[in-house]
């Protein structure tokens, strides 16, 4: 598993698996653990590498309920998980769901884990708002769109953003059953202003990349799902993003928004 530096209370590792990324930051002597990697032997390394660092985890934040990014508790078992009041709601809605698309995958991989995963009652946090870590606050944007819940985390003093599944350079733009493309555009113009100040955007799938980068992402994404709300299947990929997998989310795309 890649581990990357993008400031110095800022490390992010990208998974193995769907290039999931996970981001610690940190303020002062405490430190936050947002998503998880996927694969067992990288969630049990994630401790040493956020010990090296010198990251002392205290929390841990979800920037939405998918099951790939709900995994943090496996590498710090006492930490409490924050996420949006929506993701909560969610995850209260929908008890087992993630439990049972992570058991899907490991049995497909033959993958073991330590247990199954547990996940008490989260804690919802007010979005838009902010979040205290250290001397420091967080601030938490929605981000809904590609499902119905999330948000994405600015780090001020770092000018990162942890955009959450958007804006990335290997995923095409995914609604998910409970996603829209409506309020995907709208994340989109939401995130726009922090991509321009960002330094940079660490997205929920792909290793981070610089604001630059990440602004013609974004205006791929938008002409991407414009395309798609306006001509469906028809709509064209973008470039770089045209494997067989991401034709594949193309055509649920475009099943979703018929
Ligand atoms: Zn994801």
């Amino acid at each position: 598993m890649r581990a990357v530096g993008l400031h110095a209370d800022v490390v992010v590792t990208v998974s193995r698996a769907y290039q999931t990324t996970c981001t610690l930051v940190r303020s002062g002597g405490e430190a936050f653990c947002v998503d998880s990697p996927v694969l067992p032997d990288e969630l049990e390394v994630l401790p040493a590498i956020a010990e090296q660092a010198g990251f002392g985890i205290v929390g841990l934040l979800a920037t939405h309920a998918d099951w790939d990014h709900l995994l943090g508790r496996y590498a710090f078992p006492e930490a409490p998980l924050g996420c949006a009041e929506t993701t909560a709601a969610f995850l209260i809605g929908h008890p087992g769901v993630a439990q049972r698309e992570l058991r899907a995958f490991d049995e497909e991989l033959y993958l073991e884990r330590p247990g199954p995963l547990s996940l008490p009652g989260a804690q919802a946090l007010p979005v838009p708002g902010q979040c205290g870590i250290g001397e420091q606050e967080l601030e938490l944007h929605p981000a809904d769109g590609h499902t119905q819940d999330g948000m994405a985390v600015w780090v001020p003093w770092a000018r990162v953003l942890v955009a959450g599944d958007y804006l990335s350079p290997v995923e095409i733009p995914m609604l998910s059953q409970t996603g829209s493309a409506s309020g995907y555009l709208a994340t989109l113009a939401r995130l726009e202003p922090l991509v321009e100040r960002a330094e940079h955007v660490v997205p929920g799938h792909g290793a981070p990349i610089d604001g630059t980068r990440a602004a013609a992402i974004l205006r791929e994404d938008r002409a991407y799902v414009e395309a798609l709300v306006e001509r469906g299947a028809d709509a064209k990929l973008p470039l770089a993003r045209r494997s067989g997998a991401q034709r594949k989310v193309h055509a649920a795309n475009a099943g979703r928004v018929a």
